[in-house]
């Protein structure tokens, strides 16, 4: 009889304990349900519906690909009855609607006489797993980092199991029939030119990542204008790879270069731990998403601009990195970490909105919108997270720009209007000689705006602002 593979954010073949199990108790019926009514009004965004789109569609060039749409423990419940399938195999998740939903799976199987069984694989830990000397989840990253390091290096990888693919008539939607890639308008083409989702992409993107940025990453990573960074997060969001293959990988690089890459691969470890604390803060305190983790954080006095958010959205705030983020953002998906910090940072703190609807956007625009990354990524640049940047260093977009990006390359790269202007003026336009303006074909006010605030003031209304909380932070 076959085994239900219920497919969820562990789209690949390698390394992958619930296909292994699955396959070998029989022929496998590859089910992806797409579910937009259990996550209620976090259904997936606009970006990650066009990777799923792709990712799918990869996939069904390798495995008979079973389409359903709806909850997803209704649809196996009709699955198993149509199928007879004896046993259902899937990946965990750590969404907060996720535990409720397995257990209604788990009930259903039962119902119908089929097994169930749950494997890990998104993350290198189970949240349950690593816990300080009190039994207590972590709430501070560097000593949850090192309880991870303590717990010894991940699994030896599992390969793609040999497995016999279902071949009885099961009814399935097509791709197309989800409607999850844009129309009109196409927003979609940049990503399109910027990536190739699924686990063929995945593994060629860790193999370019170690030929080319993991030796620089340790020293060049926060530098937007240098392309060192993995790019691997919306492959890993997807599970398209996983934690374990990237760890793996790098430490095979590290080995082979002798003592060279030691720094780069410890820092490069350290990123994917973040992405572990993130679901350990995710899965201990299912809130994290929408309510600020300080709990003192709910008396802030927000302001309500619907203009400022969204000349934010547009990267039309006149702040040059802000604006290059926003940008970059919209035409392929993704944004530079340390771009996204200092953007999330204005939002927050120079136009004082609540962090809630910078990473609502993030949500909607983002190929890697992950629910445990960005919403604890989000809390701390606000400094309402758990192990969060406290509230009053507060960047200033200007310095920032300078630093991280020193000839301007990045911010030319995504604002071309700016494209002439000479380096020194590049993250302060405002402030070059009118002769220098006109010469680089800038007109401010026309062709690229104005600030739409002065950062100085808004800095000071912002710490003004904390006062208000500042007796119970
Ligand atoms: P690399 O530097 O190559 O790192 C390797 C992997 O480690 C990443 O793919 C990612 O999985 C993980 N990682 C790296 N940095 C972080 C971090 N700061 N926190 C958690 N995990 C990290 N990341 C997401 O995956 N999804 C999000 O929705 C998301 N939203 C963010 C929102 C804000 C406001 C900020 C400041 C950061 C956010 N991040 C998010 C974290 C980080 O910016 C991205 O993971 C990173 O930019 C991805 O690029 P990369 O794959 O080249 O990273």
């Amino acid at each position: 009889s076959p085994s239900l593979y219920w497919l969820r954010n562990d789209l690949r073949l390698t390394d992958n304990a619930a296909l292994t199990a699955a396959a070998a108790q029989g022929p496998v019926i590859f089910l992806y349900v797409l579910d937009d009514e259990t996550p209620g009004d976090r259904r997936l965004g606009g970006a990650s519906r066009w990777w799923l789109h792709k990712s799918l569609e990869a996939l069904s060039a390798k495995v008979p690909l079973v389409l359903r749409r709806g909850a997803a423990d209704k649809v196996i419940a009709a699955m198993l009855k149509e199928s007879g399938a004896t046993s259902v195999h899937f990946t965990r998740d750590y969404a907060p609607w996720s535990g409720d939903l397995e257990r209604r799976v788990k009930v259903v199987a039962e119902t119908a006489g089929a097994s169930c069984h749950r494997y890990g694989g998104f993350l290198l830990h189970e949240p349950e797993a690593i816990r300080n000397g009190s039994g207590e989840p972590y709430k501070v990253y560097t000593p949850f980092s090192k309880a991870c390091f303590a717990a010894g290096e991940p699994k030896p990888l599992k390969p793609v199991p040999k497995f016999r693919a279902y071949d009885g008539q099961l009814k399935s939607d097509t791709l197309a029939d989800w409607t999850l890639l844009p129309t009109k308008p196409d927003w979609a083409k940049g990503m399109a030119a910027h990536w190739t989702p699924g686990e063929a992409g995945a593994a060629q993107r860790l193999r370019d990542f170690i030929a080319d940025g993991l030796e620089f990453y340790a020293d060049e990573r926060d530098r937007p204008d240098r392309d060192v960074t993995s790019r691997l997060s919306p492959y890993l969001r997807f599970g398209e790879i996983s934690p374990a293959q990237c760890w793996h990988a790098v430490r095979a690089a590290q080995v082979a270069a002798g003592g060279k890459l030691d720094r780069a691969a410890e820092k490069f470890l350290k990123e994917v731990l973040w992405r572990e604390f993130s679901y350990h803060l995710l899965h201990h305190w299912p809130t994290l998403p929408e309510k600020p983790f300080r709990p003192e954080f709910a008396a802030f006095p927000w302001s309500e601009n619907a203009k400022a958010l969204s000349a934010w959205q547009k990267g039309r705030t006149g702040y040059p990195i802000v604006d290059a983020g926003m940008r970059e953002l919209w035409v392929t998906g993704i944004m530079h970490n340390r771009v996204r910090m200092i953007a999330a940072s204005f939002l927050i703190k120079d136009l004082l909105i609540p962090w809630q609807e910078g990473e609502r956007w993030f949500w909607d625009t983002l190929v890697d919108a992950d629910i445990g990354n960005n919403a604890a990524s989000w809390q701390w640049v606000a400094g309402c997270g758990a192990d969060a940047a406290p509230y009053f260093r507060i960047f200033n977009p200007v310095l920032q720009g300078e630093k991280f990006d020193p000839a301007g390359a990045y911010v030319k790269k995504w604002l071309p209007e700016l494209a002439h202007l000479p380096d020194e003026f590049v993250h302060r336009p405002w402030e070059a000689p009118a002769l220098v303006l006109k010469a680089a074909g800038v007109e401010l006010g026309k062709n690229y705006p104005h600030p739409v605030v002065d950062h100085g003031k808004a800095r000071d209304r912002a710490l003004e602002a904390f006062k208000v909380i500042k007796g119970s932070a």
